[in-house]
C-alpha cells in the first residue's frame, strides 16, 4: 500500500486510456515522439517539441528526481505533493509516498509506485529510490 489516503479515480480520456490500461498492469508509460524522439508529459496527440503527430507510448524507467515539493501538513492525513523530473526528461506533478517527509530534499532520486484509487486505475506516485 503506497498511501493510506483515499485517492479519487483518475479521469480516463481517449488520450490517456493507454496510460491507464498500462497502469492497471503496473506499467509506467509516457508519451514519446516518433519524429524527434523526445518524451513529454502530459499526454498529447501532437508533440510539443516538433508538432509531429507521431506520438507513441513507451515504457518509462520509473526513475526520476524531485524537482520541487511541498508537504501538506494541515491535511487530515499529511501528504507530499511534488514535481518529479523523469529520467526520460519530462516533469510531472505527483505525490511522494512511503517516506519521511522531513527527509525529502530537492534532487532526491525517486522511483515510481502505483497507488490504488477508488474504483479506478492506480495512479503513479513516487517514493525515495
Ligand atoms: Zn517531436
Amino acid at each position: 500500500m503506497a498511501d493510506t489516503r483515499k485517492i479519487p479515480a483518475p479521469v480516463v480520456t481517449a488520450e490517456t486510456r493507454t496510460f491507464w490500461d498500462a497502469a492497471r498492469k503496473g506499467r509506467f508509460m509516457i508519451p514519446a515522439c516518433g519524429a524527434c524522439g523526445k518524451s513529454h508529459w502530459y499526454p498529447r496527440a501532437i508533440c510539443p517539441f516538433c508538432d509531429s503527430g507521431r506520438v507513441e507510448w513507451r515504457k518509462a524507467s520509473g526513475n526520476g528526481a524531485i524537482y520541487t515539493f511541498s508537504v501538506m501538513r494541515r491535511a487530515k492525513e499529511p501528504y507530499a505533493i511534488a514535481y518529479v523530473t523523469l529520467a526520460e526528461g519530462p516533469t510531472m506533478m505527483t505525490n511522494i509516498v512511503d517516506c519521511d517527509f522531513d527527509a525529502l530534499r530537492v534532487g532526491q532520486p525517486v522511483v515510481v509506485v502505483f497507488a490504488a484509487t477508488e474504483n479506478g486505475p492506480p495512479v503513479p506516485m513516487f517514493k525515495p529510490a
